[in-house]
């Protein structure tokens, strides 16, 4: 072992003894630290300054409790978190979740993938996340609003658009960020738009957040196509998911011209021949809020896989693109052989962490293209950044100017990625290329800035 590996084994051992039981934090460390051998060695400033173990240290974690009363009268409570990972490029920036599945670990694992994926945007923001272990279906807007109204009376003291930015993730979308942000405006008594992201567009919110990030997946599959002379144009694809990632991934795609012949939510999958019926899963998903099976029900064809997940697809069509726009390890070492079997050449994560360590390693052998979330995500986090530009000289851009700054970002990511891949002799490797080129960046600024 060379005294790099020796290095990131240690500390690796130290995270693991320091956050027991925090698996998906772990696997998120773990995932960057493979990248980071020869960092180290070409940097050995890294290691005097022990940049490994404070970056994996975040530099403030905040646990509360959240009671809030239910339609019937009953008093629940729930957990919050925030934790304000990394600072050195900027504000803490990123989501709040809301699930029931949210612990700790859950959050410190978005939150570490946070600041590489911010890093790479280009744009000056630190790395946070926060989110609850909340469970938001079926529960009433009044139930909704009073929960974000009690997270946010605790939160607010944490929070400021220099300080602390959250935004939405899985479980908050447009409706809690307006309760949120509601009752911090109510709290401060001020209108500090830049505090939250993800606004409704007529109270400070950008054009283009909605789509962002599941446009954004779409333009970085189609740069990576287009480095060995392919193009989501004919390309049959599958796309995990129904939230906002899924849907205007899915949207892109067909504009690009690959047809998306898959989708699934937590209750199984649809395979539509014809391509996705758009509309009909808007009105569905969005509008009824209902099940994807009603999609089988109401499209000649289409068929519902029940209970499995959209890479069952892979059984019955070829597929050239898999999109995994869902939640953390959604895609694992079976689905992988699935989709290699089906011809897959190229696999983008539109969610956080989707894909398992073991079906990465299958993509990486076979010679498939990989796309980490913390690269071809980044288009959310970015029209992030672009939506607290607007709020800080109190403009409001056009849709068309937004998505042009989008797609400039991602190909300034993708390009990013794949030179700093050439760079350290792995061409091709963009999770290499993602986490040394992000890494490097945060670890010089907090270098920059002492201990
Ligand atoms: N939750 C999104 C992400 O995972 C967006 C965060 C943000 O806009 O701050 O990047």
């Amino acid at each position: 072992m060379s005294p790099s590996s020796q290095r990131i084994a240690t500390v690796y051992d130290q995270v693991i003894a320091r956050n027991p039981g925090e698996h998906e934090f772990h696997q998120a460390v773990r995932e960057v630290f493979d990248s980071l051998g020869r960092v180290l060695t070409k940097f050995p400033e890294y290691v005097e300054e022990s940049i490994l173990e404070r970056i994996c240290e975040p530099e403030r974690q905040i646990i509360f409790r959240i009671p809030w009363t239910d339609d019937t009268g009953r008093v629940h409570i729930n957990r919050g978190f925030r934790v304000q990972f990394n600072s050195a490029l900027g504000p803490y920036k990123g989501g709040l979740r809301f699930d029931p599945s949210v612990m700790l670990g859950t959050v410190k694992f978005l939150g570490f993938e946070q600041i590489f994926k911010n890093a790479l945007t280009g744009l000056p923001i630190g790395g946070g996340k926060g989110g609850s272990d909340f469970n938001p279906k079926g529960r009433s807007d009044g139930e909704i609003m009073r929960f974000c109204q009690s997270f946010m009376t605790e939160a607010y003291r944490h929070i400021g658009s220099s300080v602390d930015v959250p935004a939405g993730d899985i479980g908050v979308g447009r409706r809690e960020i307006g309760y949120l942000f509601g009752q911090y405006k109510r709290i401060a008594n001020r209108y500090e738009a830049g505090v939250i992201t993800g606004k409704g567009t007529s109270w400070g919110g950008s054009l283009v957040r909605t789509e962002a990030t599941g446009y954004g997946t779409a333009f970085f599959t189609e740069h990576m196509l287009g480095v060995s002379g392919r193009s989501l144009d004919g390309s049959k694809v599958l796309v995990s998911g129904s939230g906002n990632v899924a849907f205007y991934a899915i949207e892109k795609i067909h504009a690009l011209g690959g047809l998306v012949v898959g989708a699934s939510d937590s209750s199984g999958a649809v395979h539509d021949s014809e391509g996705i019926d758009l509309e009909l899963m808007r009105e569905i998903k969005q509008v009824q809020r209902g099940r994807i099976s009603e999609y089988a029900e109401r499209r000649g064809s289409a068929e519902f896989i029940e209970a499995r997940p959209v890479w069952a697809v892979a059984e019955k069509h070829d597929v050239d693109v898999a999109l995994p726009c869902a939640t953390q390890n959604e895609l694992d070492d079976d689905d992988a052989r699935l989709l290699l079997k089906a011809g897959v050449k190229a696999v983008v994560e539109g969610a956080n962490m989707p894909t398992t360590p073991a079906a990465i390693e299958r993509f990486r052998e076979a010679g498939a293209l990989f796309g980490p979330g913390k690269a071809a995500n980044a288009g959310g986090v970015a029209t992030s950044a672009l939506e607290m530009q607007q709020n800080s000289i109190r403009d409001s851009w056009t849709f068309e100017y937004t998505e042009a700054r989008l797609a400039e970002i991602i190909e300034n990511i993708h390009a990013r990625c794949a030179g700093t891949a050439e760079e350290y002799g792995v061409p091709g490797d963009y999770v290499a290329g993602a986490n040394i080129a992000g890494f490097t960046q945060v670890a010089d600024a907090m270098i920059a800035q002492g201990v």
